[in-house]
């Protein structure tokens, strides 16, 4: 799609801050060798997600560096004791992953039993592992603290420790607020939804739109990639209207994502 469309995308750019107004932003961005620019643009559209904050539990050792908030890949766990932290989507692949490569699963949830949310193709095989004991479940749990070789787990027989070498807490992710309320976007109510027009995805700060996840707030799982793809349709209307669909509608459009 980039290469189709020749979209000038710069990878690995961080937006740090927003400068200006509409017609004339300034986004200053630091890029991976901590090197900072400037990029100029007359609206913008953000699309940041929220995938890159991880929702923390602030439980004692989860700062450890056999904890992970992200799952990658599986080999690494092959013949480990490797707990997995969660009830959702994540949680159910990893766990299975890391089952069908040789790791000696636990997975902890602190509901009766996995989403009913997770994918209908996957839900079956994770329900059919644990019930066979070939991954070990405790639900209506929690972990109370992660050490250098065990982990202590809360659960409603009392408090259980069991051997670990591996953490995945996959416990969620949540947009990054800070960087919206920066740029001036309103946050509101308890779902955390920015501010935006339905109909042209504008935010309360003219000139800036909002596109994908982020316009869900807290809910993350409301948009997808599915339905979040037609925002991109809503705003350029709004921007055709606003720049002219003539010359050079969008030519000067940012997005940050
Ligand atoms: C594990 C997992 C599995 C999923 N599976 C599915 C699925 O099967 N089907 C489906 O429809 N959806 C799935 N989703 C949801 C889907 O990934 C998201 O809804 C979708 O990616 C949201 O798109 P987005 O463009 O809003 O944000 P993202 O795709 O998250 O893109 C946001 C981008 O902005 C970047 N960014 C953030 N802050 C800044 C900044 N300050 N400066 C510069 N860049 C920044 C981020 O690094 C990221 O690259 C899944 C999500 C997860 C976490």
């Amino acid at each position: 799609m980039a290469d189709h469309y020749s979209l000038d995308v710069r990878q690995y750019h961080r937006v740090d801050r927003v400068e200006g107004g509409d017609g004339d932003f300034r986004v200053h961005t630091v890029d991976r060798s901590n090197a900072s620019g400037v990029h100029h643009a007359r609206k913008l559209v953000i699309a940041t997600g929220y995938y890159d904050l991880p929702n923390y539990m602030n439980i004692a050792g989860e700062d450890l560096p056999k904890v992970a908030h992200y799952y990658c890949e599986p080999h690494p766990y092959y013949d480990n004791d490797v707990l997995v932290i969660g009830g959702k989507n994540s949680a159910a692949i990893a766990a299975l992953e890391l089952w069908r490569h040789g790791a000696r699963v636990t997975l902890v949830h602190r509901g009766p039993a996995m989403h009913k949310n997770v994918k209908y193709w996957i839900l079956p095989d994770i329900e059919n592992r644990i019930r066979n004991g070939e991954i070990t479940a405790h639900f209506h749990s929690r972990v109370r603290e992660i050490r250098a070789r065990t982990v202590l787990l809360e659960t409603p027989n009392g408090v259980v420790e069991i051997t670990n070498d591996f953490v995945f807490a996959l416990t969620g992710y949540h947009p990054d607020y800070d960087f919206l309320r920066a740029i001036g976007v309103q946050i509101s109510g308890t779902d955390c939804r920015p501010y935006c027009n339905t109909e042209t995805l504008e935010s309360n700060i003219a000139g800036i739109y909002l596109a994908g996840v982020i316009v869900a707030g807290a809910r993350t799982s409301e948009i997808f990639i599915e339905n979040g793809r037609f925002h991109g349709r809503q705003i350029a209307a709004n921007l055709a209207l606003k720049l002219g669909s003539g010359d050079r509608p969008a030519a000067g459009v940012s997005q940050v994502s």
